[in-house]
């Protein structure tokens, strides 16, 4: 019943409306309602009347006090406004309004009037007033309201004579406008002082409102930080360890009994990762020197073509072995620039490592050089993946990187940054264009008070073009060749590390993939004995080859090998059933071990499945399904109890202590106090996500662990949630 009152309450009123507007139209309704019930009360209580004294005084009801006038004047009343409350919820509410306010003026002159005149019901005009200035804004409105009900409550004295004479003679024509305008005034009075205070309070609710979006920017942005934050330390060391672990690898195979130029080799490659390393170690040195803003420029005249050259043939075989067209075009003939080599250069490589590292093979990357109103120009412009308009602002800011295959498991996102400080240490600008798919321009502007041309520096001929043609480095050794060994798919985006796994596992013919995809399209055609896969990859990462191999039923066993340390990702792997987790750095003869092992164990279980006939193995893996059912129904039903325990267990599935443990170690892969801690760290987790308000103790109750801190200490080591 409330509910449908409600409901006419709010007949007609909108969102998009003010919240004054809003209020009339409420009023208008409730105004409806109020009256509409008075007159049916008061009407039925009159038939009730007239009926039993009728009764009473006569044999017969013959409806003789029915007042057929005052009748129609309430049906009329009612339809009023039954027909304001249809224009109020039609969105017509001035329509309703007018309605309304003749509605009050028409029923009450017919009843001062017609149907009881001289019974002082004109006073009832005293409510005009107040009612317009609840259902009007315009303050002229409700005065004119106001003229017009002294006016319509004089009618009955002077226009349309109701009253004897003397009467008339007698009325306070004065007194009564006083009433009439205190009366208004005091309902206008309490509007205004309502509209104050609600402009006051609408001025609270926008700065809290606007406090709370400060509040939910600044969490955003911790959040955001924090992210990149979590990933650039990812990234970092994985980077570092990388070349760790090649270092370690190679140091250890190094052999003196051995030739010469096998060691060579080995230095080699040794030599390239500490360089790789001092360069990552350098890039966080930079980062903490951009946060000090130590820049100390030592700047001196540098020969712009042949820095840029310089810098052009130390890149010339990297971007060589991607197939990629690597081109320098210099227009600016014998020009000199202020800088400071070594940080200058540092942008510059910054800004040709990104198109090496962005540009897909068989791209095309090119530095050029010219004036530009009477400024020096360099542009590094590659074919490569672009930037999305929107993030060409942020890619210079730090630990800033764009979501994609190659970001997710290289850089820190510090490189852009760094460039641009150091650019503007020089008062140099640097700016991006660039789309989506459509390749990235880098442009530096360097002004021309910071360069000296010896020559006219708007020449158009090109002076020097050093160009090198494509060349396919890709020669990969043939590993389709025909061979006893074992077969080992290594999938690894790291073309050292690859090589360095290839020498470490001689033993085993080798094929190589450079990421996830790789891998399965060559799964597609050729079986393993096992696979070791990286698990930060570019295209497709290690998780999503090994689910994907899980959901192939790809029985091959697959070891992970990688820079990862955190839980989360080592546990998300093991979760999908991969047969071993290696972290890098590792020794080679862990991975020879588990390598054998794995295989070993995959061997057996072939010879297992091949010497027992398909009716036994269902058999067993039958027994096995409902084995587990029956444990994980048992442990989960009484989680919530301190005496759920191994005994406990053993007792309900009716086997000693001693088979249990045996049976669930080699079923399950877990003791059987593992499985009821998983079990009970899990609902916990679970129970903390439905209800993030629930008390610590309460959770630990439900799991059935009396010890609190305990339970939030595992919590924290197992899935990383805060205390
Ligand atoms: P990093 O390369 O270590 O990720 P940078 O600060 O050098 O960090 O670059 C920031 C981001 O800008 C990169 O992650 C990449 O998404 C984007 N970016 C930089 N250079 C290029 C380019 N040449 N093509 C496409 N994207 C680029």
């Amino acid at each position: 019943m409330k509910k449908k009152y409600e409901t006419i309450i709010n007949l007609g009123t909108q969102e998009r409306y003010s919240i004054s507007l809003n209020k009339r139209i409420r009023l208008l309704n409730t105004f409806c309602i109020i009256w509409g019930h008075l007159i049916l009360i008061f009407y039925s209580i009159e038939l009730i009347i007239g009926l039993v004294l009728e009764s009473i005084n006569q044999d017969a009801i013959t409806f003789q006090f029915f007042d057929y006038k005052a009748f129609f004047s309430y049906l009329l009343t009612l339809s009023s406004l039954v027909i304001t409350l249809f224009l109020n919820k039609t969105s017509k509410f001035n329509g309703a309004r007018i309605l309304f306010m003749s509605a009050v003026i028409l029923s009450n002159l017919l009843a001062s009037l017609i149907i009881s005149p001289g019974n002082y019901l004109e006073y009832y005009f005293i409510l005009l007033a107040p009612i317009s200035l609840m259902l009007y804004s315009n303050k002229s409105t409700s005065y004119l309201f106001l003229l017009i009900s002294f006016l319509l409550f004089l009618t009955p004295y002077f226009f349309y004579v109701v009253y004897p004479k003397d009467y008339v003679d007698r009325l306070l024509i004065l007194e009564i406008l006083c009433v009439f305008l205190v009366i208004y005034l005091v309902v206008n009075y309490f509007k205004e002082s309502n509209i104050k205070s609600e402009k006051l309070l609408s001025l609270e609710r926008d700065k809290v409102l606007s406090d709370k979006m400060i509040l939910e920017g600044q969490e955003a942005e911790l959040r955001e930080l924090n992210e990149f934050k979590s990933h650039f330390f990812v990234n970092l060391s994985h980077e570092i360890r990388t070349p760790l672990t090649l270092i370690q690898g190679y140091t250890n195979q190094l052999d003196f009994k051995e030739s010469d130029k096998e060691n060579k080799q080995r230095t080699v490659i040794i030599k390239e990762q500490c360089l790789q390393m001092q360069n990552i170690i350098n890039s966080i040195m930079d980062l903490s020197k951009m946060d000090s803003n130590e820049f100390q420029l030592n700047s001196m005249p540098v020969d712009l073509n042949s820095f840029l050259e310089k810098h052009f043939i130390n890149f010339q075989t990297l971007f060589a072995k991607k197939n990629i067209e690597f081109t320098f075009n210099n227009k600016t003939l014998k020009t000199t620039i202020l800088v400071d080599e070594d940080l200058f250069s540092k942008a510059i490589t910054n800004l040709l490592s990104n198109a090496l590292k962005f540009t897909p093979n068989s791209g095309s990357v090119a530095i050029n050089t010219f004036f530009n109103n009477e400024s020096l120009t360099i542009n590094v412009i590659d074919s490569g993946i672009g930037i999305n308009k929107d993030e060409s602002e942020a890619i210079f800011k730090r630990f800033y990187q764009v979501k994609n295959d190659i970001t997710k498991s290289q850089g820190s996102g510090i490189g852009l940054a760094f460039t641009k400080s150091i650019i503007s240490a020089h008062q140099f600008s640097i700016a991006v264009e660039s789309s989506f798919g459509n390749g990235t321009c880098f442009t530096i502007s360097i002004p021309e008070n910071f360069v000296n041309s010896t020559t006219d520096s708007l020449s158009k001929e090109p002076i020097d073009i050093i160009e090198v043609n494509k060349t396919n480095f890709n020669e990969q050794p043939n590993t389709k060749l025909k061979s006893n060994k074992q077969k080992i798919l290594v999938v690894d985006d790291h073309e050292q590390m690859r090589k360095y796994l290839k020498k470490v596992l001689h033993n085993y013919e080798v094929t190589e993939a450079e990421n996830g995809k790789e891998a399965l399209n060559t799964l597609n055609n050729n079986t393993f004995d096992l696979i070791l896969t990286d698990y930060m990859m570019p295209v497709m990462d290690g998780e999503t080859l090994v689910k994907q191999l899980k959901q192939q039923q790809n029985k091959t066993p697959i070891l992970v090998l990688t820079a990862r340390t955190d839980h989360q990702g080592k546990l998300s792997m093991l979760r999908l059933g991969i047969d071993g987790y290696l972290q890098k750095p590792f020794m080679e003869e862990e991975l020879l071990i588990n390598i054998k092992n794995s295989i070993a164990l995959y061997r057996n279980i072939v010879e297992f499945d091949k010497d027992n006939s398909p009716e036994v193995l269902k058999n067993i893996n039958e027994y096995a399904d409902k084995f587990n059912i029956k444990i994980t129904s048992y442990i989960n039903k009484n989680l919530n109890s301190p005496l759920l325990t191994v005994d406990s267990i053993s007792e309900y599935m009716k086997v000693s202590r001693s088979t249990l443990n045996r049976k669930v170690k080699s079923l399950l892969g877990q003791t059987v106090n593992q499985l009821i801690q998983e079990a009970r760290l899990e609902k916990a987790r679970n129970l903390r996500a439905e209800d993030p308000f629930a008390s610590k103790k309460q959770i630990a109750e439900m799991v059935g662990i009396t010890n609190t801190t305990y339970l939030f200490d595992k919590l924290k080591e197992r899935y990383g949630i805060n205390k």
